[in-house]
């Protein structure tokens, strides 16, 4: 095995690495950069598998410049899994072996702050200072859209060797979808609404349903709604308008126990309490560019208690545990696989929702 400057490699690891690189707002290009070196705390993985969120979608197009990328060329990606093929100084003795498959989360916090500390790493209060160790991959950091990242242990959770990369990729936004359920609290039997039918209100759907609701009602729309149908849901088409209303009658008047809304639309952000019952818990992790007024005054008298929720702190070894036992699925909802060098076919077959596209996988190399 050989050593340079600290760093154990554990197989012979290319100079130059393929990459989608976002050269500006809505540029992208296939090309090659220099294979990154793994440094203190860091690992690097030869990423098997990468998963398009929508998140990187409004990255592309300029949504959240200059707060995601800070600068460019940047390379975006943060669902992903791949293999431990090196290990930086300081990696030893954490559970993480070279060789090991992996599958990564966005946010590896400073660790030494207040919230770091008391396990909310997604909220450390050194968002963005590099020289603490602060990283978000793909979002202020390279990311997977490449055939290797670099990552610091914190932000990788081991996977049983038997499970396909594909499925380990989704590993991040399932802990979305987990935490949003969390936040909300899924008493057993709950009625439970989720708004939206993409991937992260699809794994919504799934962590409410593992963690005991009882009925499971998904507002959504076209064919990604008849895949969420196909896996139990009861649905509600937004095209057919009338949600509230609808819940309301599906529900005997009573509407939702908890309502976790993931579709980050104006109408959806509103009926996140429309559709929400007396005593009802809300959880939101979408953000709508209007963000309407809400039923506040139904919120104060009904007691409803309103969760805001930001990516998947504490969630990837729960959700690897979960899909390992079956009761998070994830094959169900991959729709469409492309090499990563298609990634711009990949992109407009996403953003299209062509043929009810979910999870739309690439892989790095091929
Ligand atoms: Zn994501
Ligand atoms: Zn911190």
């Amino acid at each position: 095995m050989a050593s340079e400057n600290g760093v154990r490699y554990g197989e012979k690891v290319k100079k130059k690495m393929e990459a989608v690189i976002l050269t500006a707002p809505g540029k992208l290009e296939v090309g090659e950069v220099e294979t990154p070196v793994p440094g203190l705390g860091e690992v690097l993985v030869r990423v098997e598998s990468t998963t398009i969120c929508g998140t990187d979608i409004e990255i592309i197009r300029g949504t959240h410049v200059p707060r995601w990328p800070p600068r460019f060329p940047a390379i975006l990606g943060h669902e992903w899994a791949g293999r431990i093929v090196a290990m930086g100084p300081h990696t030893g003795g954490f559970g993480l072996e070279m060789g090991d498959h992996v599958a990564g989360t966005s946010h590896a916090g400073c660790g030494a702050c207040r919230m770091c500390l008391t396990g909310r790493y997604n909220l450390c209060l050194n968002y963005g200072a590099a020289i603490t160790g602060h990283r978000q991959y793909g979002h202020i950091t390279q990311g997977s859209y490449a055939e290797y990242v670099v990552n610091n242990i914190r932000a990788l959770h081991r996977m049983p060797k038997g499970m396909p990369f594909d499925v380990g990729s989704c590993v991040d936004p399932a802990g979305c979808g987990l935490w949003t359920a969390k936040r909300a609290g899924i008493h057993p039997g709950d009625t439970v609404v989720v708004l939206g039918s993409g991937p992260i209100g699809a794994f919504a759907f799934e962590s409410a349903r593992a963690l005991g609701a009882g009925r499971l009602i998904v507002v959504g729309g076209g064919k990604r709604l008849e895949i969420l149908a196909e896996q139990g849901a009861e649905t509600v088409s937004y095209r057919e308008g009338r949600v509230p209303e609808k819940i309301a009658e599906m529900t005997g008047g009573r509407r939702a126990q908890v309502v976790l809304e993931t579709a980050g639309t104006t109408d959806s952000f509103k009926w996140s309490v429309d559709c929400a019952g007396k005593g009802a818990r809300v959880a939101i992790t979408g953000i709508p560019e209007n963000i309407p007024d809400l039923a506040w005054k139904r919120v104060v008298l009904e007691e409803m208690d309103v969760y805001g929720v930001r990516a998947n702190p504490n969630c990837g070894d729960e959700v690897i545990a979960l899909i390992q036992a079956g009761r998070i699925r994830v094959e169900p909802y991959i729709t469409h696989r492309f090499p990563l060098r298609k990634y711009q076919e990949a992109y407009d077959v996403f953003v299209a929702r062509k043929d009810g596209a979910l999870l739309v996988n690439l892989t790095p190399g091929a």
